[in-house]
């Protein structure tokens, strides 16, 4: 399988970029963000309690979201491979991924990190809140995000370079030309 970890802060453009890798390339989109926001739509006990959460761009705890997609893998299992976006987003996620894709004879082949300065994140999520109407766009929520990023989800990326899996791309531009980026690396490594 072949199994990308799109890696970002808030904003970075990953929803935007796995749509595109997902088409190209064959692969399953995992967002958690989409399944919890979809699980919210739905008004299920799930969503309720991750609500509390999102509102205030903290992160729903790691059993919630590595349980979630835990169901996901297992149910595409025939898949040519998943790109996840926006999960893992702690150690202990990234930690239980990698469990989980052992458990299937797989593994992360790399993490891809967008790479994205701070005030073009603000500017793009602040264009998002408007056209999209989350939540969780609005400036104090964008502000804690991109705080619970720093802290808690940029380790994960050391996580995979220690695995000799992180790779960066620049995340500045238009949607087609970062994707020629991607593109160039996953043709790189797959092909
Ligand atoms: P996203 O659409 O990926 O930006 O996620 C929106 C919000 O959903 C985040 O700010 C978190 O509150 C929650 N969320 C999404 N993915 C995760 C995850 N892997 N772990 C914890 N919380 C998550």
């Amino acid at each position: 399988m072949k199994n990308i970890l799109l890696f970002g802060a808030p904003g970075a453009g990953k929803g935007t970029q796995s749509k595109k890798i997902i088409l190209k390339y064959g692969l399953v989109h995992l967002s958690t963000g989409d399944i919890l926001r979809s699980e919210i739509a739905r008004n299920t006990e799930l969503g309720k309690e991750a609500r509390t959460y999102m509102v205030k761009g903290e992160l729903v705890p790691d059993n919630i979201v590595i349980e979630m997609i835990e169901q996901k893998i297992k149910n595409q299992s025939n898949s040519k491979g998943f790109v996840f976006d926006g999960f893992p987003r702690t150690v202990a996620q990234a930690k239980s991924l990698d469990d989980l894709l052992n458990k299937n004879n797989t593994e992360i082949s790399f993490l891809l990190a967008l790479l994205v300065e701070t005030d073009e994140l603000k500017k793009r999520m602040q264009i998002r809140a408007s056209k999209e109407n989350r939540t969780d766009d609005t400036p104090d929520v964008i502000e804690n995000r991109i705080k619970v990023y720093k802290e808690k989800t940029a380790p994960v990326a050391d996580y995979y370079k220690k695995q000799n899996k992180y790779i960066t791309v620049s995340g500045m531009g238009s949607v087609e030309e970062i994707f020629a980026g991607v593109s160039k690396v996953i043709d790189k490594i797959f092909i």
